[in-house]
């Protein structure tokens, strides 16, 4: 049975290559001349097991409220006429419920869990290289208020299977050095020993070169314009290539991967999916003293900016903004990264060498990604990943492909069938 999987960013690529490794011939199309190209080309670089709690939550709408108006927010809406917008914000403020906040945590959390399995077991298999770290990610708190709810938050997580240690701020220091330049920031810190990170991008071009070498299609440069149906079934997928010339290419069964752009491909065949662009940007720098920059990923609760350690580089990442499809890089949003890492490890970057990135993460409101059956026969989805995509990648493309073949993924998780 010959699958296409429609994207080719880290849904997309691990999605062929769990199909291929149980037995499915596969064909894999995008519109960029590579993988990973677009939103998960430069995200913070973390496997955040620790993280399952989703955006919406209890406290986020005042939050937001609290952030109106400032232009260095964490979270920054720019309010547009787009119903869709609108839609979506209001399922946001709906799964900010104790009792969806709850559901939606436990859910990532286990496929979270299964994903890092399923990540482990795929390094082991192919032997890629992408710049990872299995040195767990430690979570900041700036002040002491902050630091209190850390034990709460551990035991949270443990219960959810999660491992996580409070860590008092000398504990922190000890387990990564370079925060010295600036212990005052510190009162204390939550370590998740299971936790990685690495390259994503790196990652999914080294599989989508694994996936060729095995025998699959890969298509670049070419655009889905949009999918031809007959009789409750996809036929194919009309394509231009970058030489404008138009065809169809054709699979016994479509998976879409598409990020933030599922939505517009799904629409005309009566398939509404809640997925909308939440903006983010990222810093990767050059490192001027790579003994000054951290080595641990770290996670800054306080300010919602994430940081990993990229080979001689670093990656620092956050802020969220509800823009649209609006990708283009905002200085004022690219500051307060900037500023993070100066003041954070003195010294250690080379700000001659910095490259600022914008993408924009396929959120669905309650952060649960679509996995699952679309509402045609062979159509599925695997898509809406958010704020945890390279997270959750192998776990939800090993989950979709035991779905494909019949079976019960082993994770307690709401699959669409
Ligand atoms: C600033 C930032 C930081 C982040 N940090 C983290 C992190 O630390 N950890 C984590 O787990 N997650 C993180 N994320 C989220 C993660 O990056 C995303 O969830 C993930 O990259 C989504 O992957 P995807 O394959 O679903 O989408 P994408 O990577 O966007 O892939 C979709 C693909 O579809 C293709 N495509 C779309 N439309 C068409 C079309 N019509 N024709 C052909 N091709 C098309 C695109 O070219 C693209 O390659 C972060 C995101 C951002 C923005």
């Amino acid at each position: 049975m010959h699958v296409m999987v429609l994207g080719a960013g880290v849904t997309g690529v691990t999605t062929a290559w769990f199909l291929q490794q149980a037995g499915f011939e596969v064909s894999l199309v995008d519109r960029q001349p590579g993988a990973g190209r677009e939103t998960s080309f430069a995200n913070g670089g973390q496997i955040s097991i620790s993280h399952p709690e989703p955006w919406a939550n209890p406290a986020a709408p005042w939050l937001a409220l609290r952030w109106l108006g400032r232009e260095d927010a964490p979270l920054k809406v720019r309010p547009s006429l787009d119903p869709a917008q609108w839609r979506w914000a209001l399922s946001f403020l709906h799964e900010c419920l104790p009792w969806r906040t709850r559901r939606n945590t436990e859910a990532i959390a286990a496929l979270a869990l299964f994903s890092g399995e399923r990540l482990r077991a795929l390094r082991e298999t192919t032997g890629i290289d992408y710049e990872q770290r299995a040195a767990g990610i430690l979570h900041l708190f700036h002040t002491a208020r902050e630091f209190a709810h850390a034990p709460m938050r551990a035991s949270s997580l443990q219960k959810l299977g999660i491992p996580a240690e409070v860590r008092s701020r000398e504990e922190c220091l000890a387990l990564e050095p370079a925060l010295a330049g600036r212990p005052d920031a510190i009162a204390g810190g939550l370590y998740a020993p299971d936790d990685e990170s690495g390259n994503a991008q790196r990652f999914t071009e080294a599989l989508a070169a694994q996936l060729e070498a095995r025998g699959a299609l890969l298509h670049w440069n070419t655009e889905i314009r949009r999918l031809a149906v007959t009789r409750n079934r996809i036929e194919g997928a009309y394509v231009r290539d970058a030489e404008g010339r138009k065809g169809m290419l054709s699979a016994d069964a479509v998976v879409v991967c598409l990020g933030s752009y599922s939505g517009r491909l799904l629409r005309p065949l009566g398939q509404r999916v809640p997925i909308y662009p939440v903006k983010g940007y990222s810093i990767t720098a050059a490192l001027a003293a790579p003994d000054r920059a951290p080595v641990v990923s770290l996670t800054d609760e306080s300010r919602r900016i994430v940081c990993s350690r990229l080979g001689d580089r670093l990656r620092v990442a956050g802020t969220a903004e509800l823009a649209g499809f609006d990708t283009t890089i905002r200085p004022e949003r690219i500051e307060p990264l900037l500023e993070w890492a100066r003041t954070h490890f003195p010294g250690a970057i080379d700000e001659t060498q910095v490259t600022p990135w914008a993408g924009l993460r396929p959120a669905t409101p309650g952060n649960l990604p679509l996995i699952g059956r679309g509402r045609l026969d062979n159509l599925w989805l695997n898509t809406g990943h958010g704020t945890l995509g390279w997270t959750l990648a192998c776990g939800s493309a090993a989950a979709l492909t035991a779905l494909i073949e019949g079976q019960r993924p082993p994770v307690v998780f709401p699959f669409l069938d």
